[in-house]
């Protein structure tokens, strides 16, 4: 059975979204998902400027809580579920408070993978598997198996690996 190892944060949470909404609120501004997606440079280095300047909320108790899940991902990942060796791979444990509530999200959202199949590291580099659902080009990029980039704002400009914009796209490309 192959083994998938995909990512939480913008892949199967809609982190990126909520992190948009905070920074909307720090910094009272509109910024809007679709326009960091598709807008022009100036937005983006405006808005990932406000990002670095007031992301201390990542670490703060509850933020990783109410993050929703992502269209699809729940419908495809069981899917998958049933024909590959399923783990969950986060780079948590840069956030502690984040550890517990990750766990409470999959078994909120994903009830049908156990904490057999979740990983909460801070590197990437270490893990095998066939395929790596992931938005960071950083855990990609030392990945031994196939790596697939799932679109996120933060990450539109690199080409350097199979890009993958949805979860119906992954259901069409790895499932019969
Ligand atoms: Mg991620």
């Amino acid at each position: 059975m192959k083994r998938i190892a995909i990512d939480m944060d913008d892949v199967l949470a809609k982190t990126t979204h909520v992190i948009i909404d905070k920074i909307n609120q720090l910094v009272s501004k509109e910024y809007t998902y679709e326009e960091l997606l598709t807008g022009d440079e100036a937005i983006k280095l405006e808005f990932y400027g406000h990002y670095l300047a007031n992301n201390s909320f990542l670490w703060e108790p509850g933020f990783f809580t109410n993050i929703p899940v992502n269209e699809d991902a729940v419908e495809v990942v069981k899917k998958l579920h049933s024909q590959y060796e399923i783990f969950i791979v986060s780079a948590a444990t840069e956030f502690p408070n984040s550890l517990k509530e990750k766990l409470d999200w999959m078994e909120m959202h994903f009830p049908f993978i156990t904490w057999r199949h979740i990983v909460f590291c801070g590197h990437k580099h270490m893990i095998q598997a066939d395929y790596l659902i992931d938005d960071h080009e950083k855990n990609l990029h030392t990945f031994t198996g196939t790596p697939l980039l799932f679109t996120a704002p933060h990450n539109i400009h690199i080409h350097d690996f199979k890009r993958v914009n949805n979860w119906k796209e992954i259901e069409t490309l790895l499932l019969d």
